[in-house]
């Protein structure tokens, strides 16, 4: 069944992924294991479509997002058009490829905000996690540009059983490349990242003695660094409002055009996305099968349907309910209400110290 929402809300942002193709090959990326191909990804004269259609839709902010965004030759004229349609855009790069005078371009095109992801506080665990030699020098470099530049920095590390006890180093080296703001991101597992599961998982004992440690920092650093965290999913009591909710706060273009609700909504059988080629963002945002599937609370089985918080977290993620229950109505098992929440614990328990499939 799909529901209509009295008022359909604004997005306030646009992921927009640019390619998939990234010289980096992070286990936990959460990109499709089915890659989209550089001779199927949109031109820029499109991406400037799509962020003008998007600033009449009410986004403020364009996410250029990848894989690696400056894989793509054309990206200045990209941050150009964010720029002619009055979006903020923040460029979320690994850093590998950016140079000193393209970041200057960038950031002459109109750039906003710069997004570096590290793997670890150490050269030689970074490199090993990122797939790829000389990654975090490549990383400090360019974040001593960004700030040189007077560009806002945020550091976003993504962590798992390889690097969660390293946090408070990741923080450190967040400050000292001159962050404003640090994202302690938990592997999500999509993608990349679920064929590595096992490789990736943290203990809990890792899990909780890193919240400690987060909160700890918070107080530490107040006034000094952001430091934006939560709970990873596979042992938190109630699931994260993924995406803000289905429908309702983002919009997902992929490097060939798709609009997802979410960045891994692909997962679900049977949802009609459609592409920007055929059709505007607006009609998509207001009609497109895939958004209006999950959108509201009508679709919503017990124990969601009855809950108090079904307007809170919107019964948490539907492509993690269909990845882990096979039903992508199912309440998101991550929350401990769910008939199947035995499920998530077990799979929490689950550990192999085996190499890691590499993005490729
Ligand atoms: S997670 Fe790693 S491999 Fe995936 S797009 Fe980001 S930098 Fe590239
Ligand atoms: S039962 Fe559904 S709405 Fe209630 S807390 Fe769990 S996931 Fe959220």
């Amino acid at each position: 069944m799909t529901t209509t929402i009295p008022t359909l809300p604004a997005p306030l942002g646009l992921l927009a992924e640019l390619t998939h193709r990234c010289p980096l090959g992070c286990p936990y990326c959460s990109n499709p294991l089915e890659l989209d191909k550089r001779s199927d990804e949109l031109d820029t004269a499109t991406w400037a479509r799509v962020f003008h259609e998007a600033a009449a839709l009410g986004v403020l902010q364009v996410h250029l997002s990848g894989g690696e965004p400056a894989a793509r030759r054309d990206l200045e004229d990209i941050v150009q058009a964010a720029r002619d349609a009055s979006l903020y855009s923040n460029l979320i790069t690994s850093a590998v490829g950016v140079t000193n005078e393209r970041l200057l371009a960038l950031s002459d095109a109109g750039l906003d905000h710069v997004q570096i992801s590290i793997q670890d506080s150490t050269p030689e665990s970074a490199d090993h996690i990122a797939g790829y030699k000389g990654a975090l020098a490549r990383k400090q470099a360019l974040a001593a540009e960004v700030v040189r530049l007077g560009l806002p920095l945020t550091v976003n590390v993504v962590v798992h059983r390889a690097n969660i006890d390293h946090i408070e180093a990741m923080v450190d080296l967040a400050l000292a490349l001159g962050a404003g703001r640090v994202e302690i991101a938990h592997v999500q597992y999509y993608g990349w990242a679920l064929k590595n599961r096992a490789a990736l998982m943290p203990t809990r004992e890792q899990v909780e003695r890193a919240v400690g440690q987060v909160e700890a920092m918070r107080t530490r650093h107040h006034g000094r660094i952001v430091i934006d965290a939560v709970v990873p999913d596979y042992f938190a009591r109630f699931p994260k409002p993924c995406v803000g909710g289905w429908g309702r706060r983002s919009i997902n273009v992929t490097p060939a055009g798709k609009v997802l609700p979410c960045h891994a909504a692909e997962v679900i059988p049977g949802l009609e996305f459609w592409n920007v080629r055929a059709h505007s963002l607006g009609d998509i945002w207001r009609s497109s099968p895939a958004f209006n599937e999950f959108r509201g609370t009508g679709w919503m089985q017990e124990p969601c349907r009855s809950c108090v918080r079904k307007d809170k977290d919107f019964g948490g993620c539907r492509c993690q309910a269909f990845l882990l229950t096979g039903d992508a109505r199912a309440t998101d098992p991550v929350c401990h209400l769910s008939p199947h929440h035995a499920l998530v614990e077990q799979l929490a328990d689950v550990r192999a110290d085996a190499p890691y499939s590499y993005r490729s």
